[in-house]
Order: structure tokens, then sequence, then C-alpha cells
């Protein structure tokens, strides 16, 4: 017997017969013998319209009247699959965050677990119920609903399995697993078996989005094994856990990319101590993210500084690296949004040498020109024209045989 956290995204509990086929699966789980809680999202499109319903009423909606609004939408399906659960002669009960409680600080919108009170459910489990709770919500320790931003019921599910220690924490979603890569881009990618919390922190960060970053970190925290898998299909799906000893890892796991930034370059900023905290810390200060950053040594007393941004804050971090300029005596300022950033992940390159090599010669073979390169001892990262994008991809898929086990 193990004990099961099973989370079903927004798409899973789409409709009411989809609510139905989640019972189903969560009914087989309960015949083998095992004890489940579920979390669920609300059904899909549902966060979006109530959010909208929100800017109706007030242009910038009141932080924790969106929390009060948001978390009906979980409300919804938890309180269905508990109705779909009994119909079928299983004794059920759904919870909203406050009722468990989880516990979060104050931050609406965006709070963070700060504890969960694990007995209440341990309690109906071994009364031989499924325990059904509302993701993506918790209370505050004024007693106000929160909520832990979009996407937040990856969060709830392996927060709840880190607190009953559960033997294994399921996100059930609409993809069956982690690949390789994007199949839409390489239809020849590959569905992943394993891969370690490092590395799909790698991927999921460069835009391969199967679950919330912070569950992952969560996840990575408390060594919860966690599985990808889809509600819709049967399969294994994806296991992720840390990194085992006895197994030979390969090289390269996965290509993960990106088109959502922008590269700003500062040209002809006079070389002298303090011109990074200079530039960058105003951009940090305006809450923009920079991901990769170059600075190369001039010869004339002056060096260039190239970083990328979200694409989102790109005007923004070009007015302020314009003001920045001026005060420092800059040559000029200029941007490209037609970039892409490519990243090959892999703890198993970390003992091997000549993997970045093997990289930049199969781009060069394409004749693509690499206009940065970021590396980490389980990464390396170019930036490269976002038209060529999808060849990067598809030769690197190729040429590092992702393709085959
Ligand atoms: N319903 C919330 C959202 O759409 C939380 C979640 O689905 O994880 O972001
Ligand atoms: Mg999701």
């Amino acid at each position: 017997m193990a004990l099961i956290v099973q989370k079903y995204g927004g798409t899973s509990v789409g409709s009411l017969e989809r609510i139905q086929n989640v019972a189903k699966k969560v009914s087989k789980f309960v015949d083998e013998g095992h004890q489940v809680v579920v979390v669920l999202s609300a059904m899909s499109g549902e966060t979006n319209r109530l959010t909208e319903m929100a800017k109706t009423m007030q242009a910038r909606p009141s932080k924790r009247e969106m929390d009060m609004l948001l978390t009906t939408g979980e409300q919804v399906t938890i309180s269905l699959l508990s109705m779909a659960l009994q119909e079928k002669g299983y004794g059920a009960i759904s919870y909203t965050g406050w009722q468990i409680p989880i516990q979060t600080d104050e931050v609406h919108t965006k709070a963070r677990i700060d504890s969960i009170n694990a007995d209440k459910i341990h309690d109906q489990l071994n009364q031989g119920k499924v325990v059904v709770v509302a993701g993506f919500q918790g209370v505050t320790a004024n007693g106000d609903i929160s909520t832990l931003g979009r996407g937040g019921s990856d969060t709830t599910a392996v927060a709840l399995a880190a607190a009953l220690k559960a033997d294994e924490c399921q996100i059930y979603t609409d993809v069956d697993g982690v690949y390789t890569t994007d199949p839409r881009v390489v239809p020849e990618a590959r569905r992943l078996d394993t891969i370690t919390f490092d590395e799909m922190l790698e991927m999921a960060s460069l835009g391969a989005k199967v679950l919330q970053i912070r569950s992952v970190e969560f996840a990575s925290k408390y060594k919860v094994p966690l599985r990808v898998l889809s509600s819709l299909t049967e399969g294994g799906g994806t296991l992720i856990t840390s990194e085992d000893n006895n197994m030979e890892k390969p090289l390269i796991s996965g290509i993960a990319f990106n088109r959502d930034e922008s590269k700003l370059q500062i040209r002809g900023v006079p070389d002298k101590p303090g011109i990074a905290f200079a530039l960058l810390g105003p951009i940090a200060d305006a809450n923009i993210e920079i991901d990769m950053i170059i600075q190369n040594q001039g010869q004339d007393g002056t060096t260039d500084f190239t970083f990328t941004v979200p694409r989102g804050d790109r005007a923004h971090a070009h007015e302020i690296l314009e003001g920045i300029a001026q005060v420092l005596g800059a040559r000029e300022v200029i941007f490209d949004d037609s970039i892409a950033k490519v990243s090959l992940v892999g703890v198993g390159m970390r003992s091997h040498v000549g993997i970045a090599s093997r990289m930049f010669k199969v781009l060069a073979d394409q004749n693509i020109n690499i206009q940065m390169i970021a590396t980490t001892e389980i990464k390396i990262s170019v930036v490269i024209k976002e038209s060529e994008l999808e060849s990067a991809v598809k030769s690197l898929h190729q040429q590092f045989e992702l393709d085959k086990v």
C-alpha cells in the first residue's frame, strides 16, 4: 500500500465528463489498495475567465479580492469530483485550502506556503476516504484566502506530498511526460523515463512548461519523487528524482529553448570598477530579470555589455539603459528582439569535456551564428537568430542522438 498524491490540471477536469474520467482513474488506485489524495485545478479557462470578470469591475483588482474570486474555480472541481467518487461507491471528501489548513504568507496572488497541517487528511485517509484538496490556494495568518500564483496547483500537490510523506506525487496533465525537446519542433523527440530535479529545473525555466518551476524546487528540496503523466492515456510518464548514482546517465537529456527574450547591448562604456553594478543595478531595481550577461574586455579603455531580458520588459530596460548611457558617457545602446536561446541540458555533461565544441560544430555546419554563450555544470546555452531556432534544435537533437534510447 502506498500513499499517493495525484494532481489533475485544468484540461483533465475541463468538462463534467473529464471529471468523471478522473474519478475512474482515482478509483483504480483505491482498488489497488492505495491511499489517494487528489489535488485539482479549476476547469481549463476558468481562472482566465474569472480574471477578466475582475478587470471589468476594477482596473487594478484588489489582490485580496482577486484571491477570493480565483479560488472559487477549484472549489467547483473538488466538490464535483468528490460527488463523482461517492456516486461510484467510494468514500470521498473535499477540502479548500483554509480547511486543511494550508498556511501561507500574506503576499496575495503569489503567496508562499509556510506550513501544512496533515492531521485531517491522515484521519480521513485512515477512514478509507479519498481526500480531494483544492489546488493553488491557502490561508494567511489573518485568515484571508490566498493563492500561490498561476500554475500553483502543482506546488500544492508537491507540498502536500512532502507534508504527508507520500510515496509519490503524480502530476496528470495533457502531455504524457517530459520530452527530450518540444515535439512540435522535433517530431522524433522522445519521452524521458527519468530526469533529475536539476535537469528539470533547467528544462522548465527554459520553456519546457510542463510544471510550475516552484513545484520542482519544492520537490527537490523535500526529495518528493515527482511523476508527470497524462490523464488521457495510459503510460508511466516521466519520473523526476534526485540524481541516482547507480545509473549511467546520458550526456545530454534534453534541449530546451525559448523565444521570449530580447538582447540589449550598451557599447563603448568607460571600463572601470563599478560599471557592471551601475548598469545592472537599476535594471534589477525595476524588477526586470536578467538572464545571460556578457562583458567584453575593450582595447581602448571602453567595454561593451550585452545581456538578455524577458521580451516584455525590453522596452522598459532599454529606457533605463539609455538614461545610464548618458550619465556614463557610453557610445550607444542597441537591442534585438529577434533572438532565441537554445540550451543543451544534462547532468552527464559534468564529467565530459568536448560537449560545447560538439554543439558549436553542429551549429557551424548549419551556418548558424552564435551571438552569446553561457555555461553551467549541466547546461550550455547559446543565443542565436530566432529564425534559425528550429533548424538549430533539429540538428542538435539529431547529432546528439536524442531520438535514440
Ligand atoms: N487554476 C490556477 C491557474 O490556472 C492554478 C492551476 O491551475 O494550477 O493558474
Ligand atoms: Mg498547470
